[in-house]
Order: C-alpha cells, then sequence, then structure tokens
C-alpha cells in the first residue's frame, strides 16, 4: 500500500485497518488478513457482501482511479479463512459468572453476544421470530444475502456458549421485567421497526403494502416455511415501489424474481449526479447516483416526483397513483424545499405498490414501554454511552440510532458490549474502534 495517509479505516464505522490487511492479502498471508480483520468487525462475511462501503468512498486512490475494492477484499479474507480452517469457536477460558439478556438477535445483538461471551460473561439473545438474524435474515433477500451465511456464524456463537431463545417476544411472552431481574445487564437491541407511511387519499386501498410485509413473507418463502394466508405477489402485476432507498431496491429485485409484468420505482428527491458535486469532496461519502444490480435487473426509475392520492376501481383495489413533479431548490435560510411543476400532474397505473420510505423508530409498547424505557425526540432510545435511563439496561443498534447500516449495528454493539463489560466488572479489555486493539490469538 502506498497510500500516504489512509481515509478509508476512518471513514468504516467499525475502524477496520484496512491499509494493513490489505497488504497482508498482497503478501497471500490470510491468517495475518484475518487475524488483523477480526480484532474490529466480528462478521466482516456480512459486511462484505452488503456493506455500501463508505470505506472506498474515501479511499487514497479514489481521488484520481477507481478506488480499492475493499468490501471485496474483506469477503475474500473472511471466506478464504473459513475454507483454510482459521475460524473457530473461541470458548472462554473464563466464566466472570455474570448474566447478560440481549434482545433482538440483528447485527447489533449477535455483536453484543459476541463481545459480552468474549468477555466471559454469560449471554442469553432472545428473539421473537422464529430464526436468528433480524434484518438480515427477514428484510435482505436472499439474492443479497444467503442465508446459510448467517447459520454458519450461529453454528459458531453456539459452540462458544451463546444461547439463543428464538419465538421469545420480550414484553409479550417473555416477561420483561422478570428478565431484568434475573440478568445483570440487559442490552436491548430491537431494530426500528415502524415503517414511515404515506398517508395520501386512498391510502386505504387494497394493494397497498409496507415494503417489510412483502420481503419479509419472501425471505421466509425462500426459507421454506408454510405459505401465508394472504400471500402478497407481484406475479403478472404492475409494481410501483414509492422510495428510492435500498429497502425499494430490494423490493425490485423481489418483484422482478416474482414476474412482475413491470417495474416502476419513484422518489422524492432529486436525481443524483453521476459523479462527485464540487461541494461533496473526496474524502466524503460520494452523494452519487448509485444502481444496484435489482435496478440493472429491471425498472424504470423517476426521481422528483411527489405522491398525490392513490386511485381505485369499484372493488376498492389500487389503479394508479396521481402524481406530480416537482423541482428543488434552496431557500434564503439555507434549507431545502420543493415547488410543484405545474403541468406534470399524471398518474401512474399500478396493481401493486410497496411503501419502502424508511422507518421511523422502534416499536414503543411492549417491551420499551413496559421497563418504562425513555425515548430521544426522534422516537428512538435514549442513551448516554449506550446505558439507557434504567441503570442495567442498554442499547444498540437501529432502535438506538435510528434506522441505519448493518455496519453500524455491528459497531454499535460492540460499543455497547465494552460499556456494558466496564458497568458490570469495573474495567474492560473489549476493543471498539477508538480503543486500542487487541491482537486476537485464536486463529490456527
Ligand atoms: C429491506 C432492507 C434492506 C437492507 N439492506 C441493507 C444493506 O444491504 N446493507 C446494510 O448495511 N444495511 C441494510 N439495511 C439496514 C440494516 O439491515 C439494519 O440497519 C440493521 O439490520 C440493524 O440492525 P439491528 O440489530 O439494530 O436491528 P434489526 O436487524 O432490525 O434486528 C432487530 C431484531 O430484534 C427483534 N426484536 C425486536 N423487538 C423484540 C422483542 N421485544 N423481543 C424479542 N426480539 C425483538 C426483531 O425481531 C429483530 O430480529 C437494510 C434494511 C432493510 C429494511
Ligand atoms: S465494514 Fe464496510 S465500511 Fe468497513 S471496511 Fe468493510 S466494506 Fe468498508
Amino acid at each position: 500500500m502506498d497510500c500516504g495517509v489512509p481515509f478509508c479505516h476512518n471513514a468504516c464505522p467499525l475502524g477496520n485497518i484496512i491499509p494493513d490487511f490489505n497488504d497482508a492479502v498482497y503478501h497471500r498471508d490470510w491468517k495475518t488478513a484475518i487475524e488483523i480483520l477480526s480484532t474490529t468487525n466480528n462478521f466482516p462475511e456480512f459486511t462484505g457482501r452488503i456493506c455500501p462501503a463508505p470505506c472506498e468512498g474515501s479511499c487514497v486512490l479514489g481521488i484520481n482511479k477507481p478506488q480499492v475494492t475493499i468490501e471485496y477484499i474483506e469477503k475474500m479474507i473472511v471466506e478464504k479463512a473459513f475454507e483454510y480452517g482459521m475460524i473457530t469457536p473461541n470458548v472462554p477460558t473464563k466464566r466472570t459468572g455474570k448474566k447478560v439478556a440481549i434482545v433482538g438477535s440483528g447485527p447489533a445483538g449477535l455483536a453484543a453476544a459476541a463481545q459480552l461471551n468474549a468477555a466471559g460473561h454469560t449471554v442469553t439473545v432472545y428473539e421473537r421470530e422464529s430464526r436468528i438474524g433480524g434484518l438480515l435474515r427477514y428484510g435482505i433477500p436472499d439474492f443479497k444475502l444467503e442465508k446459510w451465511v448467517i447459520d454458519r456464524r450461529m453454528d459458531i456463537m453456539e459452540q462458544e456458549g451463546i444461547i439463543f431463545k428464538t419465538n421469545a417476544n420480550v414484553g409479550v411472552n417473555v416477561d420483561a421485567e422478570a428478565l431484568v431481574k434475573d440478568n445483570d445487564a440487559v442490552v436491548l437491541c430491537g431494530g426500528s421497526t415502524i415503517p414511515r407511511d404515506l398517508p395520501i387519499e386512498g391510502r386505504e386501498a387494497k394493494g397497498i403494502y409496507f415494503a417489510m410485509d412483502f420481503l419479509t413473507q419472501q425471505n421466509k418463502r425462500v426459507a421454506g416455511d408454510d405459505e401465508p394466508a394472504h400471500p402478497i405477489t407481484a406475479q403478472g402485476k404492475n409494481v410501483l415501489v414509492i422510495g428510492g432507498g435500498d429497502t425499494g431496491s430490494d423490493c425490485v429485485g423481489t418483484s422482478n424474481r416474482h414476474g412482475a409484468k413491470q417495474v416502476v420505482q419513484i422518489e422524492l428527491l432529486a436525481k443524483p449526479s453521476d459523479s462527485r458535486e464540487e461541494n461533496n469532496p473526496w474524502p466524503e461519502w460520494p452523494m452519487i447516483l448509485r444502481t444496484s444490480s435489482s435496478h440493472d435487473e429491471g425498472c424504470e426509475r423517476k426521481w422528483s416526483i411527489l405522491s398525490e392520492a392513490f386511485l381505485k376501481d369499484e372493488d376498492g383495489n389500487v389503479t394508479a397513483l396521481q402524481v406530480v413533479e416537482i423541482e428543488w431548490y434552496v431557500k434564503e435560510d439555507g434549507s431545502r424545499s420543493f415547488r410543484k411543476i405545474k403541468g406534470t400532474e399524471r398518474e401512474i397505473p399500478c396493481d401493486i405498490v410497496f411503501l419502502a420510505m424508511g422507518f421511523l423508530h422502534p416499536q414503543k409498547e411492549g417491551m420499551l414501554e413496559t421497563l418504562k424505557i425513555k425515548v430521544d425526540t426522534r422516537g428512538n432510545v435514549d442513551s448516554t454511552n449506550y446505558q439507557t435511563n434504567k441503570k442495567k439496561i442498554f442499547t444498540a443498534g437501529d432502535m438506538r440510532r435510528g434506522q441505519s447500516l448493518v455496519v453500524w449495528a455491528i459497531s454499535e454493539g460492540r460499543e455497547a458490549a465494552r460499556a456494558v463489560d466496564e458497568y458490570l466488572m469495573g474495567f474492560t479489555q473489549l476493543e471498539t474502534k477508538d480503543s486500542e486493539p487487541i491482537r486476537a490469538s485464536s486463529f490456527s
């Protein structure tokens, strides 16, 4: 590596030590590469497949050439390490006698569990779904992340001593207060699950679904679960996806796999440019147009579109969305706003609509209300150094920071684990982005 001052590791929310593992790979030293990678990332097999790779936006080479493909190198390191038997269960040699319950088995909960178990605590993960993984399992489609990748890691974590309890909905069929009483610490990693709605005229029409209802059903179908009572299918339909982000793109890919007649995806924001704007210089995250493989598979994309009303037939089925084009501008106070463009009103015909406009905050009824957990102004769980308003109760991931990324969830889980370990033991040796890395010694 000849980066001068590298920026990539700073852009990675985990602080992955990228130049060092790249150099090890250059020397075909996979053992050193996985050792370095594992000091900061518990699950490179997830991030190596689905991370949007903010690191690559900060790659020094990216100033004037295509950046180093860090994400794929990461994936290759971890897959080589599995292939060569370098990743084996690392059972703690000493147990502290402290019990920690983790609620939620998404990447935040799993990272917290892995770290706290490594510190010697007895960790139990409670998950309300029938399988472990959170959005890795039930949000992200198999065509982006095959589920054997999660199962492989679960096997290792179980062998390391972590207990997983599925169909365990804390605040519903698991008593939340008893859980707190019976454990020395609890970490809430329940995700951000309340979707943003589109309360416009005609919203009650049949055939309008939240993206997650569609995607979760499909992931369960692929996993071989029984067909639901009300299957949502895009087969032979004119699909309209509202929302231009990752979730929307996953709806596009899934609809195409169902055999949709056509797929249209609309977005309120303006179309990003193909390359960096002047006000978005390197090493910032490039705000550029991103095209996923799902888009490449077939989809008409439209930007600067405001949804005004859903139209329906006499049976109440959605038939079209009334839209108008908008123009974005900067107001005098510097904030951005939009105005409608006269004469651009039109209808987009559709038989099925997926609302993919993000998530508002975690679910409050049930666990959070029972435990009287304070939320912030955005409705996410409030915390100081990952500790909630209740001393024994910590939080991490989307439940704390709002809807985000897998890499951030892993980072949050690690940071929260460090805070819990310190709370339980009075000190901690668990590493996080800003702590001194300690080289793992568990690779053979
Ligand atoms: C469709 C979709 C696609 C995405 N694609 C990407 C991508 O490609 N790359 C990327 O980096 N990020 C992606 N994300 C974002 C990423 O998946 C999330 O940011 C990340 O999973 C958050 O992790 P988490 O552990 O905080 O929460 P989650 O993954 O949401 O996990 C929370 C878990 O807690 C469980 N739970 C909640 N309440 C309870 C309770 N009371 N008792 C027991 N269990 C409970 C839930 O069932 C769930 O399993 C995507 C998100 C979506 C919705
Ligand atoms: S986890 Fe994501 S941001 Fe970090 S090095 Fe890997 S691809 Fe880059």
